[in-house]
């Protein structure tokens, strides 16, 4: 048997040490001979700590919310030992109160069981694993387990049957665009870096995340390590690069020290380094630390930084593709587009162009947070509706509020109202919608929120972000921001909305980089969707 406990950030948070400790404790005490493992995250950061038992027959059983006491039972219900029959035999736990069907995976029907509170049943269900394949299942850090699913198989079919160009063309036939937030192609920005005839050129992962509320980057670095660290091979394989980076935010300690260690193990077999499996292809990753700057996720700040400049952003172009880290071409995608790029390969473009809508195939990773019952990190087919989303997966508004709006793609997106519920979640549906898809973020607000003081929120952090270096992103942000404390004060005036929306339209012409070019976007959506509470606040009504 085997008994599995999630070690991520969120479950370490919430306890998971402890409960680790507890079932070493009682496991060595009553002699049973199972398997303890640490996996990586499930998504289910409602629910945690986790605990999932898979015994020797029958079917695993996933215990949420445990708590050190309730070790000994749940032990006891899978394991006979005679240490636990005897001291525990009236300590089976009689508190479970439901038992759901979740989805399938590899055939294998995985319950969850709910102790103390209503059953978590479907939140698996319409989730659809690509980057985040065999999550809680595997320990991120063991390469053979890694292997036995299928890992690095994309990368020894890549080097025995596929050229670069081969490798290129199907990633565009694919049709995956960026994860990060632009979701700009990723077959074309290859072929760009392949193209470049530099001897040098470089590979960066950019897993600078620092959208409030979202921690997509974090779950896949701390938990799929090998995952990425296979997609980034592919990648420099396929677009000629020997030298690339991790760039990771420094607060991010458990996804850094999981990257050293998974690097140092690829090291040891023969999957980085010189000769990559007995091939002459050769890389060598290494990790740097972002310190923290919002702006750096920006692909060339982010390079600035590297170069140990300040990270400021550079008109492009020249794009970085072209002339990026060090003058040389570089290649920058986001940890999540590196998550799925081994299954393309291995599974087939054409089974990942089925995936979605026709300009927004696959999957996409969000961190689903707010007022929603069950939140957690998922991950949905592109073209789920955010009705589903929140419904299905989400379990619809916590204490049975009701459903007022989701603002998707952090400071940089927008917030969709409860009416436009049905919307498609893809690239070109958000933006429409005055959304934008973002990196992921997706926080669902029910009627007790006021909407100006969430377009507030954003905005005070894109202000206290902005580098500086535009006048209309440093300043204009500022105004906006003076005006909506104003307003949240109840010291608006008329013409604030006017005012508003003039700043707002000036700050998204007049700056250079993504940032300063989206932080309106908060604002302008409210101002769209819910004109009358920000009325409401100036004449005096609320
Ligand atoms: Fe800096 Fe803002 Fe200009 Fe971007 S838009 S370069 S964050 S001042």
């Amino acid at each position: 048997g085997e008994i599995r406990i999630g070690l991520g950030s969120c479950c370490v948070a919430s306890g998971s040490k402890e409960i680790q400790e507890e079932v070493e404790h009682v496991v060595n005490e009553s002699g049973l001979r199972v398997n303890l493992k640490h996996v990586g995250c499930v998504g289910m950061c409602h629910q945690v700590p986790l605990v999932e038992v898979v015994p020797n027959e029958g079917e695993p059983v996933l215990y949420a919310k445990v708590k050190p006491e309730d070790v000994k039972g749940i032990v006891e219900n899978h394991f006979n030992a005679p240490g636990l029959l005897t001291r525990l035999k009236n300590k089976l736990i009689h508190t479970v109160e439901n038992i759901q069907t979740d989805r399938n995976w590899e055939g294998v029907q995985r319950y969850e069981i709910s102790m103390r509170e209503k059953p978590v049943a479907s939140f698996l269900g319409n989730q659809l694993p690509i980057a985040t394949e065999y999550r809680g299942m595997i320990n991120p850090l063991d390469i053979n387990e890694y292997k036995k699913r299928g890992g690095f198989s994309a990368l020894q079919k890549v080097f025995d049957t596929l050229s670069p160009d081969d490798v290129v063309d199907q990633i565009k036939k694919s049709g995956i665009r960026g994860r990060g937030g632009g979701g700009f192609p990723s077959g074309i920005k290859w072929e760009a870096v392949k193209k470049q005839k530099s001897e040098i050129k470089y590979l960066i992962c950019n897993g600078d995340e620092g959208d409030p509320g979202a921690f997509m980057d974090r779950m896949l670095l701390e938990s799929y390590p090998y995952r990425i660290i296979e997609g980034m091979v592919i990648a420099a394989y396929a677009t000629g690069i020997h030298h690339g980076y991790f760039y990771i935010r420094a607060e991010y300690p458990l996804a850094v020290t999981r990257i050293r260690e998974a690097l140092k193990i690829c090291k040891e077999n023969n999957l980085l380094g010189e000769n990559i499996l007995g091939t002459s292809f050769s890389l060598d990753l290494q990790i740097y630390e972002g310190a923290g700057a919002f702006v750096c996720g920006e692909e060339t700040a982010l390079i600035a930084s590297i170069e140990g400049s300040r990270g400021f952003p550079r008109i492009r172009p020249p794009f970085p593709a072209e002339r990026g880290l060090f003058g040389k071409p570089t290649l920058v995608n986001n940890t999540e587009t590196f998550a799925q790029i081994s299954y393309i390969l291995r599974e087939g473009w054409e089974k990942f162009a089925e995936i979605g809508t026709a300009r927004s195939t696959g999957t996409k990773v969000f961190a689903l947070a707010g007022k929603v019952a069950r939140g957690g990190l998922i991950e949905v087919p592109m073209g789920i509706t955010i009705r589903e989303v929140i419904e299905e997966i989400g379990g619809g508004i916590a204490n049975g509020k009701k459903f007022k709006a989701v603002q998707i793609g952090g400071p940089s997106g927008g917030c969709i109202p409860a009416e436009y519920a049905d919307t498609p979640i893809n690239f070109e549906s958000l933006q429409e919608m005055g959304a934008m898809m973002g990196s992921g973020g997706l926080v669902v607000l029910d009627e007790t929120d006021c909407m100006v003081d969430i377009a507030r929120y954003f905005l005070s952090f894109t202000q206290e972000e902005s580098c500086g270096k535009c006048t209309f992103c440093r300043v204009g942000t500022r105004r906006m921001l003076d005006i909506l404390e104003n307003i949240t004060k109840g010291k608006g005036k008329q013409g604030d909305i006017e005012e508003l929306e003039k700043l707002a339209e000036w700050t998204k012409k007049g700056s250079l980089c993504g940032l300063g070019r989206t932080a309106p976007n908060p604002v302008l959506s409210t101002l769209k969707y819910f004109r009358d509470e920000y009325e409401a606040h100036i004449s005096g009504v609320c």
